[in-house]
């Protein structure tokens, strides 16, 4: 059986960056490639970071049942979102070459996959605070003023759901956070039979243990803060 890997983030805390890095240090490891509606962005490729397609094509796939997950993202009561699924023949594919599955997706889709997949080990990485996240979306340079502004806000709404993920992982300094990334990956696919790790996969089994829920919920409170407009004193 394959694990199956959610990483949620939200937008412009670097999760791509880092899936980046996790692919480069670890094997065995598929990357979903999701569907969507919106349009590609910079230098993206169809195919490659995402197969782009109309909404007559999406909503045929959903009608035809080929995703494990899909969600619209970034809507509003005002504006609707784009729509982005997960194809179920990714899985099937992972699986049939004896590889892991790493889907890269957002809350609605991640508590879908866990329904369907209780195992599924899924991480939320985060922001140092909301001053960071935004200056990583402007540097960024991919998306207009307006569309910053609605990720800015989708973010507060997300994070808001960091406590449903098994990891939390705050991307601050890039190296550091990669290597957090690859140790959790790789110590959830130590056997658990109760044979002693090496030295160094018990290394790596503590910084997963680091990153686990439990663990980060300190580390959480103030990034969470960060995203709540200043409660003024006195008034
Ligand atoms: P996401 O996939 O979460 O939307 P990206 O990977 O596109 O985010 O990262 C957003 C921007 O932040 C990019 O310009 C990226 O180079 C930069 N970035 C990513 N991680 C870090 C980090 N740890 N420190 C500083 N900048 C970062
Ligand atoms: P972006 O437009 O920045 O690439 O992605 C926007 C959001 O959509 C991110 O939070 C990303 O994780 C999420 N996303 C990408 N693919 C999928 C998918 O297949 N399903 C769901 N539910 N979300 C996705």
């Amino acid at each position: 059986m394959s694990i199956v890997y959610i990483v949620s983030a939200p937008s412009g805390s670097g999760k791509s960056t880092l899936v980046n890095e996790l692919f480069k240090m670890v094997g065995h490891l598929d990357f979903s490639i999701s569907y969507t509606t919106r349009p590609p962005r910079g230098s993206e490729q169809n195919g490659k970071e995402y197969f782009f397609v109309s909404r007559e094509e999406f909503e045929a796939m959903i009608a035809t049942d080929q995703f494990l997950e899909h969600a619209e993202v970034f809507g509003d009561e005002r504006v609707r979102g784009e729509y982005y699924g997960t194809a179920r023949r990714f899985l099937l594919e992972a699986e049939a070459r004896g590889n892991d599955l790493l889907l890269d997706i957002d809350v609605q889709g991640a508590s879908q996959v866990k329904a369907k997949i209780p195992d599924a080990v899924s991480i939320f990485i985060l922001p140092p605070d909301r001053e960071k996240l935004e200056w990583r979306l402007r540097h960024r340079g991919e998306d207009s003023e307006e569309v910053i502004r609605r990720r800015l806000d989708t973010a507060r709404r997300e994070i808001e759901n960091y406590s449903k993920y098994d990891y939390i992982l705050v991307n601050n300094l890039l190296e550091q956070s990669a290597d957090e990334l690859k140790d959790i990956v790789l110590a959830e696919r130590l056997p658990r039979s109760g044979a002693k790790p090496s030295g160094e996969e018990a290394q790596r089994v503590a910084t997963a243990q680091a990153c686990r829920l439990e663990q980060a919920r300190e580390r959480v409170q103030p990034i969470l803060a960060s995203f709540h407009p200043q409660v003024v004193k006195g008034t």
